[in-house]
Formats: C-alpha cells, sequence, structure tokens
C-alpha cells in the first residue's frame, strides 16, 4: 500500500502543448481521489504520467517511498484503466481480466478463482467465455475494470471508469467501486468531468484547469467553499449565482438590494456575490425580480428571476412551492452561504 506524490510536474507534448504545469499533489494510501476537471485540463495526461507511459518534462512522481523516474509502467505497482478499454480482441473475459495474473505466472486455478471473484461484482459472471467484441460498451469497461482490480496493484489509476455507462449501470457501479475501493483499502484516482460523480464518490477532490489545480479538498470543502469562481462555476448540479455587487459600509450592494457584505472591503470596491441556487429562499425583502423561468428539476423546481438591472438570480424551491411567471419575489440567501470573490482575480475573499 502506497500514497502518490507528485511535485513541480510538468508535462509537455512535441505540438508543445503543456498538457501538465508545474502541479503539486499528495494522494494518501488508502485515498479515494478524484481528479475533477473540463476535457482537455490534462486529466488524462497526469493519470498517464503517473503509470509511466508519459515522460514529464519536469518535476517527479513517488509511490509510496520509490521515487519513480525513469521506472517503466510494469515496475510501478500501478494498474490502469484506459477510457477507451484497451482490451484484447482474441481473449475471452474470463482471459482478459486474469491477463496481468498470466503474465506474473500466478497458477491457473488463481487466475480462474480471481476473474471469476472479481467478474462477480461488476455482473460479469454470465460474460466470462465471451470476447470482446462480443460486448456492449458498458460490458467492455467492467472488463477494463475488472482487469485492473484483479492485478491487485499499491495503486489503482481509473479513467472516466463510469462515463459510457448506462445512467442505471452508472449508480450500481459507483456503489461497486466505492465498497470495493473500501475492502481493498486501495489507493485509487480516478478521473472524472462529472463533478456529481466526484462529489458522491471521492474522500477529496483535485480541481483541475489548464494543466494545474485550481483546489484541493473533501468534496464538502469544494461544494461549500469553492476557492475561486472557476470551481463555484464548475461545481454544483445547478450553477452558482455569480453577481457583480458593490461593498458599502453596512454590506454588499448587489442588483439593487443590501446584502450582508465580508468584513474589512473597502466601500466602492467592486466584488462578485456567489450563492447556490439551493441556498436562496424566498423573503419578505432582499433580491428582489420576476419570475422569468421555472424548471422542473424533480423533487424541485429551478426559478429564474430578473432582478434589477437585467441580473438573474435562480433559486430552488419545493416543487409544491412553485411560482409563477411574471410574479415578483424577494430572496435572501441561508446565513453562512454568501460567499465572496474579487472582481479582479476571482479569488475567494470571505463567507457570511
Ligand atoms: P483531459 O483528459 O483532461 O481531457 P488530456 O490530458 O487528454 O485532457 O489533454 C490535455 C491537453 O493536452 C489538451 O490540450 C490536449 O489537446 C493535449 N493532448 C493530449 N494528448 C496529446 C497528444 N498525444 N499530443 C498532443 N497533445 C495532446
Ligand atoms: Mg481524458
Amino acid at each position: 500500500m502506497a500514497g502518490i506524490d507528485i511535485t513541480g510536474l510538468s508535462v509537455e507534448y512535441p505540438n508543445g502543448v503543456r498538457a501538465v504545469d508545474g502541479l503539486d499533489l499528495r494522494v494518501t494510501d488508502g485515498e479515494l481521489f478524484a481528479l475533477l476537471g473540463p476535457s482537455g485540463c490534462g486529466k488524462t495526461t497526469l493519470l498517464r504520467t503517473v503509470a509511466g507511459l508519459e515522460q514529464p518534462a519536469a518535476g517527479a512522481v513517488a509511490i509510496g517511498s520509490r521515487e519513480l523516474t525513469g521506472v517503466p509502467p510494469g515496475g510501478r505497482g500501478v494498474a490502469m484503466v484506459f477510457q477507451d478499454y484497451a482490451l484484447f480482441p482474441h481473449m475471452t473475459v474470463a482471459e482478459n481480466i486474469a491477463y496481468p495474473l498470466r503474465v506474473r505466472r500466478a497458477p491457473q486455478a488463481r487466475q480462474r478463482e480471481a476473474a471469476e471473484r472479481v467478474a462477480a461484482g461488476l455482473s460479469l459472471s454470465e460474460l466470462l467465455d465471451r470476447r470482446p467484441g462480443q460486448l456492449s460498451g458498458g460490458q467492455q469497461q467492467r472488463t477494463a475494470l475488472a482487469r485492473a482490480i484483479a492485478v491487485e496493484a499499491d495503486v489503482l489509476l481509473l479513467d472516466e471508469p463510469l462515463s459510457n455507462l448506462d445512467a442505471r449501470l452508472r449508480l450500481e457501479a459507483r456503489t461497486f467501486l466505492k465498497r470495493l475501493q473500501r475492502e481493498l483499502a486501495l489507493t485509487t484516482v480516478f478521473v472524472t468531468h462529472d463533478q456529481a460523480e466526484a462529489l458522491a464518490l471521492a474522500d477529496r477532490i483535485a480541481v483541475m484547469e489548464a494543466g494545474r489545480v485550481r483546489q484541493l479538498g473533501t468534496p464538502r470543502e469544494v461544494f461549500q467553499r469553492p476557492a475561486d469562481t472557476f470551481v463555484a462555476n464548475f461545481i454544483g448540479s445547478t450553477p452558482m449565482n455569480l453577481l457583480d455587487g458593490t461593498a458599502r459600509d453596512d454590506g454588499v450592494e448587489c442588483a439593487g438590494a443590501r446584502l450582508p457584505g465580508p468584513p474589512g472591503l473597502p466601500g466602492g470596491a467592486p466584488v462578485v456575490v456567489g450563492v447556490r441556487p439551493e441556498y436562496l429562499s424566498v423573503a419578505e425583502d432582499g433580491l428582489t425580480g420576476r419570475v422569468s423561468t421555472v424548471e422542473n428539476l424533480g423533487v424541485t423546481s429551478l426559478v429564474t428571476l430578473e432582478c434589477a438591472g437585467g441580473v438573474l438570480v435562480s433559486l430552488t424551491v419545493p416543487e409544491q412551492g412553485e411560482p409563477a411567471a411574471g410574479e415578483v419575489l424577494s430572496v435572501r440567501p441561508a446565513p453562512g452561504r454568501l460567499l465572496f470573490y474579487g472582481a479582479e482575480d476571482g479569488r475567494l475573499l470571505g463567507v457570511r
């Protein structure tokens, strides 16, 4: 068992793209860790570099206390599941799963036993004698996951492991993955562009953008206190309200209303006010506007108000409390849920 230490890591492709840019990251032993970010931010490159499939231009990767510069992929104690599965087409599912054990010359009986045990957990038992060409995309992906798990490496790297599963299977596979990871206590890094998946599964999340880590924290920290407006925008099933405000002596002026402000801002300073739709509720006064749209989210509805100056503010309301379009409403944030960001740099200034 081992943690991962990444220090000052930069990775460049021959075309000059710097996919990872001076990145530091420590994944602790036994942790289920998510790399979360939009497409093209360098998640796959980072994972491939940890696996030894890309060479860094600068910096280093260590697993446990072992520095891995120059160590080939097979010698790193790492198992990786690729986004495109990379299964052997001429082998059966059982042979694919057991392949790494065969390479290590494990006894036949142990190969079969491992394949059957891991396959059972991933609903693959009926498919052990099929070839990849006879499987659906989701079944192929589960076979790739099973092959990685069967290796019993120190570190498991999963590139978008659930993205090709249909919604129902994805939830099942999520639960399975989490339970299995707990049982094996295997240091696991999984890549996802799906913030809900990262929040649901991970012990900690690194939110990435342009080859760097924007924020590192537990799901709760990243959700409740996004470190900057990029993270604030990216995390949450409904986008956070990010509104232009102005600091005043007695608070912050925002869309014609007065809100509690962060301490220590000079009067007149511009500030970005962040509040999640889930933390706004209808009140006597506050941000006031006319209902422009009502969207059904299932248990709740997402209501968008057009406030002073055309500013749009969204909030969720219980299904029964749905207002009609055109109605005038005032809304207030729950205490402790107002976030303030620098107007220039987008960094978190404070919480009220
Ligand atoms: P992600 O997995 O977050 O979508 P990638 O690591 O695949 O991001 O890509 C990061 C950046 O590196 C992107 O700009 C991408 O276009 C570029 N890139 C990825 N692979 C290669 C490659 N083999 N050659 C050149 N550029 C690449
Ligand atoms: Mg990728």
